[in-house]
């Protein structure tokens, strides 16, 4: 049981550093006056009224109120938060 849990548990955080690198690998496809977004993926967290459970997504450092299209990547359930935080962070 100790390895089958070793393992699944290092299967998400790969999933966690295989998405981290994928978002620094990805450019913002979002123009501006024909130029492309500049930002870099940041972590961020869906608020929500009902305060059930937070849902994260990684954003855009650049995103602002209005505009479309910045880096939108969903973050699935088999992804470490916290490791993905300190990522970020680091
Ligand atoms: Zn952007």
């Amino acid at each position: 049981m100790r390895i089958t849990r070793e393992i699944s548990s290092s299967n998400i955080d790969n999933n966690t550093f295989e998405l981290y690198l994928a978002a620094l690998e990805t450019p913002c496809k979002f123009q501006k006056n024909q130029q492309l977004c500049e930002g870099k993926p940041v972590l961020r967290r869906l608020s929500r009224r009902d305060n059930s459970e937070s849902t994260y997504f990684i954003g855009c450092t650049n995103w602002k109120i209005g505009e479309k299209y910045h880096r939108f990547m969903h973050i699935s359930s088999d992804i470490n938060i916290e490791l993905l935080r300190n990522l970020f962070d680091a």
